[in-house]
Formats: structure tokens, sequence, C-alpha cells
């Protein structure tokens, strides 16, 4: 089955209403190949999401970076699931490294949170990855299976999750990892996820690579089999997010 190419793009805390309004513009203004060849969503700040929804184009799509793990209520900080749909939202970033690291959200947590976003009717780019010291330890499938796994335990339907590798030693670092290190990471984990979860979701589901991926290393990336598209963090700021969305074709 042929997995339509996803470049994401996570604007991560950056951006004022003034420079979120002039990278709509530059997105707005771009040719890009079409909707049936490359799904393309961008993840603003929760304060942003309404104003880049409503001037965004209509062949792009808007994400949350994070969302609650269970419905409303007395949780002060929080956003729920059920605003982002409420604002007619229909992606969240869920389990982001950054969010894993300096907010110690456990596999277990970001496995509820991918289910109950789920199961309201969001779509999930679930993130998973690697530290340096667990790649150099040799145990870089032991950790991104077991990431997997604790949303593989909750989850029957994988039709709106696309997952998203991202080592954490190349994410903001400039130090991306090679085609080949991303295919074989990509391989495995399909691998994984046909003999753990299924043949037909692993043949569907999207893995896109995440982690310094700019306009001049994307081509080489977006060639290896199982890199199906990309979450952009630095780049998707700049023109040079466009090139990645190009790098579809
Ligand atoms: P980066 O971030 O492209 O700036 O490395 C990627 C991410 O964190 O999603």
């Amino acid at each position: 089955m042929a997995r339509k190419f996803f470049v994401g793009g996570n604007w991560k805390c950056n951006g004022t209403t003034e420079e979120v309004k002039k990278i709509v513009t530059m997105l707005n203004d771009a040719e890009v190949p079409s909707e049936d060849v490359v799904e393309v969503v961008v993840s603003p700040p929760f304060v942003f999401l309404p104003v880049v929804k409503s001037l965004l184009r209509p062949d792009f799509q808007v994400a949350a970076q994070n969302c609650w793990v269970r419905k409303v209520g007395a949780f002060t900080g929080e956003i729920s699931a059920e605003m982002l749909l409420n604002l007619g939202i229909p992606w969240v970033i869920l389990g982001h490294s950054e969010r894993r690291s300096l907010l110690n959200e456990s596999n277990e947590f970001v496995g509820d949170k991918v289910a109950y976003a789920l199961s309201l009717g969001l779509k999930v780019i679930a993130c998973i990855g690697e530290t340096l010291q667990q790649r150099e330890s040799g145990s870089t499938m032991a950790v991104v299976a077991a990431q997997t796994k604790a949303i593989a335990d909750k989850v029957t339907n994988w039709a709106n999750v696309v997952l998203a590798y991202e080592p954490v030693w190349a994410i903001g670092t400039g130090k991306v990892a090679t085609p080949a290190q991303a295919q074989d990471v990509h391989r495995q984990l399909r691998k994984w996820v046909h003999d753990n979860v299924g043949a037909e979701v692993a043949d569907s589901t999207r893995i896109i690579y995440g982690g310094s991926v700019n306009g001049s290393n994307c081509k080489e990336l977006a060639e290896q089999p199982d890199v199906d598209g990309f979450l952009v963090g630095g780049a998707s700021l700049k023109p040079e997010f466009i090139d990645i969305i190009k790098s579809a074709t």
C-alpha cells in the first residue's frame, strides 16, 4: 500500500503574532506538490492555533503540540483534546522528546494520551526516539520498541497515527541521522509493528523522521524506502520548509 508522504512543521515555543503571520504568508504563497502527493501539517503554539487555522491555505492542516491525557476538568494550565476538536484542529503531536525529558512524560502516560486523543477522533503524530547514550550502548531498538509498545498496548485502530522517529541526539543539534541510520531504525520499527501489531498496520502506517532535517539533507533521507516523511523543527520556521515539502516528489 502506498503511504502518502507526510511533512510536519513543529514550531515549538516560538513566534509572535506578527512572526506567525509571516510564516503563514510564506506557506500560502508557496508552490508545492498537490495534496494527493504530500500531507502538510504545521504545529504552532496553542495560543496561535486559531489565527493560523483561519489564515492558512486549506490544503495544509494544523496540529497542536500536546493535549491533556483525559477529559476536561480541574487541570490548571492544560489544554484538552476536546478543546482542539472544538476549534477544528485535526492533529496533535504527542510524546515529543522535549516533553518526555523536560516534563517527565513516561511511555505509559504518552500511550494514554495517544489513546484518548484517538478515541475522540484526533489524528496523532506520536514521537519516539533514543538518546545518544542509549544509541551508544546499543539499546536504540529496545528503547523505541518500548515506547511504541506503550502506545500499541492502548491503541487498536492505527489509521490516524503517524509515528515520528526522532533520535534525541539529532533534535536541534544540527547532527542529522544519516540516511542509512534513519532507514535502519525505520525498517526495524516497521518490522516491530508487523510482528506485534499486524502486517496491514505495518504496511500502511507512516513512519516519519525528525531531527535536524533541513533543505539540504531532506532529499536523500526522503529516498529511503521506510522514511515516509519528516517532522521538522527549526527549519519549519524558514523558507527552506518549502524545499522539505518538495522532497516528497
Ligand atoms: P529540529 O527539531 O528539526 O529542530 O531538530 C525536530 C523536532 O523536535 O521535531
